[in-house]
């Protein structure tokens, strides 16, 4: 699968060649093609997320990095002059490119993975009781590469926790060893449980066992782990049971959700319906995940990390080199 590949759009053929060259108000030339296959024609720009668009590809990137580096929609519309509608619309345009990149990182084999997984929350629309709320973010992060392999909004409730646990069984299966840690609820070992899991027939009688599959381990915070007279509790546990193949060791320093909690501050840094102390926030769940597929693009493929000074796919190894802003703009939606 190549990412900067663009064959034809009909047949998926690689011979095409081009046909005639047109202006347009900003960008310049631009080149039809022709497939010599179907006999079908199309621009360079078909289906990528600047299709169709006359604003400046400079211009939308400027704009696109001020609204990932934290400026409100707002802000950035009064002081980028542009309409709110404008900015709306691009961020959805590159939010788009999200299924063929988890696609694309889903293709890749990976020896070793820690995830860290927490919940995030913000407000969205009217104040409600958290429990009403939709505005509450899954986090799975693997924890070497800071890569994003899950960011979804919406209310706290089973669906959310069911959308993310699929997504991390996909991981699984491209995983030869997988450690989940969570500071948060015990549903993450429930559930994942309950979508991938392994019967274990050893000979013995009585009905066979249940077990995660082989080389993956949960781990979560005991809540409330205090001391308490008389007993004292292991700061965290192993809520479902591991295959009996699997390495069980798990180091007690290796065993925490820190690297989260760090990027639980950058997300509130960079995008503005995370950030406290303000009435900006989010207007709807829709809005909010628009703002996190374009954040979960940006961080995974685009952003050079502080920390490990490379871009988090890059670590991860799924690309040799971060994206640009422009590469990502004129991909393609599928391949
Ligand atoms: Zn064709």
């Amino acid at each position: 699968m190549d990412l900067f590949s663009h064959p034809c759009p009909c047949c998926g053929n690689n011979e095409i060649r081009p046909h005639t060259r047109y202006k347009t108000q900003a960008y310049g030339d631009r080149t039809i093609y022709h497939c010599l296959e179907c006999d079908s024609y199309f621009s360079e720009t078909f289906a990528t997320p600047i299709s169709g668009l006359t604003t400046p590809l400079s211009r939308i990137i400027t704009i696109l990095k001020a609204r990932s580096e934290g400026m409100s929609l707002n802000a950035t519309s009064r002081a980028h002059n542009v309409s709110k509608k404008s900015v709306i619309d691009w961020e959805r345009r590159l939010g788009g490119l999200k299924p063929i990149l988890m696609l694309y990182s889903l293709l890749h084999q990976f020896i070793h993975q820690e995830i860290e997984g927490d919940e995030l929350y913000t407000k969205v629309d009217k104040n409600k009781p958290p429990s009403d709320s939709q505005g509450w973010t899954i986090v799975l992060m693997e924890r070497g590469s800071r890569f994003l392999w899950e960011l979804h909004c919406g209310r706290k409730d089973q669906q959310l926790f069911n959308q993310a646990l699929a997504c991390l069984a996909q991981v699984i299966e491209q995983t030869d060893s997988l450690s989940l840690f969570t500071d948060g609820e015990r549903r993450y070992g429930n559930l994942l449980f309950e979508i991938c899991h392994e019967v274990i027939r050893n000979g013995k009688p009585g009905r066979p066992l249940k077990r995660l599959p082989k080389g993956v381990r949960v781990r979560l915070k005991n809540k409330g782990s205090k001391k308490r007279p008389g007993r004292q509790r292991q700061k965290y546990q192993a809520p479902v049971p591991e295959h009996p193949q699997t390495v069980h060791q798990v180091t007690q320093q290796e065993i925490h959700a820190n690297h989260l909690e760090a990027f639980n501050a950058s997300m509130r840094r960079r995008n503005a319906a995370f950030r406290r102390k303000t009435n900006t926030y989010a207007k709807s769940r829709g809005n909010l995940q628009r703002t996190l597929d374009v954040f979960w693009l940006v961080h995974n493929f685009v952003r050079i990390h502080f920390t490990t000074k490379v871009v988090p796919a890059v670590k991860l190894g799924i690309l040799e080199t971060g994206l640009f802003w422009s590469q990502l703009l004129t991909m393609r939606y599928a391949i």
